[in-house]
């Protein structure tokens, strides 16, 4: 399950606790970090294609321990979360953490941006339901849809954590599951279940 996968020139999968995506080009860019559990496995494996201070950007889809665990690994990274995820985390990181958050992912993600509408070649799209700051990302270039904890290749994310807003997660779906059927793109999901 550990593993590293090219999938093309300048962009690789990284599977760990859950999945992390990096590219190369044209700006070094990580898309979530997996669980503090998993930080040596993501650091070497990170390291053996770039080292990790070379990272500009860390878009993050939600703030769940297993997504954003490992933030303080880029420090020369400009960090983006939703501003509603942002707002959550302040007021309750329990609910994100299910426990105490380490301190040095705390101080990550204080100095978190939140998402423009499009970065880099990436369009932001809210999907709200797994938790209510919860974002995809499109890469139209090559047709990847990043879907975080959304929607998985065999099923969808949890709604019934405390931050979870159930009552959206059906619009969320939707929105995601016609880029896939209708429009081709290849699934890039958090988690490969
Ligand atoms: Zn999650």
């Amino acid at each position: 399950m550990n593993s590293i996968k090219k999938i093309a020139e300048d962009f690789y999968k990284i599977s760990g606790d859950s999945n992390v995506y990096l590219y190369t080009k044209p700006l070094p860019m990580v898309i979530d970090t997996s669980a503090p559990e998993a930080k040596a496995h993501i650091k070497e494996q990170i390291e053996s294609i770039i080292p990790l201070e070379r990272i500009e950007l860390l878009l993050l889809t939600h703030l769940h321990y297993d997504h954003c665990g490992n933030a303080e690994l880029f420090s020369n990274a400009k960090i983006y979360a939703s501003s509603e995820e942002l707002e959550d985390f302040k007021k309750t990181p329990e609910y994100f953490f299910f426990g105490k958050v380490p301190k040095e992912i705390n101080e990550s993600i204080k100095k978190a941006n939140p998402f423009p509408k499009k970065i880099q070649d990436l369009e932001v799209l809210e999907v709200p339901g797994h938790t209510k700051g919860s974002i995809a990302l499109l890469d139209k270039k090559r047709k990847l849809l990043f879907s975080g904890d959304t929607l998985f290749q065999n099923g969808i994310g949890r709604t019934d954590f405390p931050n979870s807003v159930p009552e959206k997660m059906d619009d969320s779906l939707q929105k995601l599951l016609n880029l896939v059927k209708e429009d081709g793109y290849e699934l890039m999901p958090g988690h490969d279940y």
